[in-house]
């Protein structure tokens, strides 16, 4: 799927493709991420309709625009390794952006799967991520989470919203 096209600001197109990857069964970005298009509406966290898990999409010849293009970070980016398959580790990574313009990575966790981007490999590199890159946003089903420059910040220190379709996370003060 363009996440551009799917309501989502990108931020960053990494060049560093990651050759050879393709997303095979994997179809976690039909799952996990909400699109806010015209020619499709899903929340996040559940199956587009459209999906047949483990073949792909259904319509694939006529899927909608908002879905052709879109490359997660796993799959363009080399700088994500094989552990970071979606549908392997149970999370989409894409870019974000936080209301101060400052980009973020965003995360969304398989509701299944709660507390999974905590368990190592994960956590340790999204906190790395936080410090050499941006910060890193983490949607689970109920809750919401911002690693900012190695740190985990508390809840009440922001929050996730919407605004335009544009999923975001809000700073709740300032932050350099
Ligand atoms: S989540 Fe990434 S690897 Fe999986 S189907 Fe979507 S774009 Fe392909
Ligand atoms: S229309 Fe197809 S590609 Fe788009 S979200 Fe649904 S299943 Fe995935």
């Amino acid at each position: 799927m363009a996440n551009d096209e799917m309501g989502m600001r990108v931020v960053v197109d990494r060049s560093a493709a990651a050759s050879g990857r393709k997303c095979g069964i994997c179809s976690m970005c039909c799952k996990l991420l909400p699109i806010h298009q015209l020619e499709l509406e899903k929340p996040p966290g559940e199956w587009c309709r459209h999906c047949i898990p483990g073949r792909g999409c259904g319509i694939y010849e006529d899927r909608p625009d908002v879905c052709r293009g879109f490359k997660c970070h796993w799959l363009r980016d080399g700088l994500w390794g094989d552990e970071w398959k979606p549908n392997k580790c149970k999370m989409v990574l894409m870019d974000g952006e936080m209301t101060n313009g400052q980009p973020a990575l965003r995360v969304y966790v398989d509701w299944g799967f709660p507390g999974i981007w905590r368990r190592a490999p994960y956590c340790q590199q999204l906190i790395n991520f936080s410090i050499t890159h941006y910060p890193v946003g983490v949607a689970e089903r109920t809750r919401r989470f911002l690693i900012y420059k190695g740190v985990e910040l508390a809840e009440k220190q922001g929050q996730w919203g919407e605004e335009n379709g544009v999923t975001e996370w809000r700073i709740d003060g300032q932050f350099d």
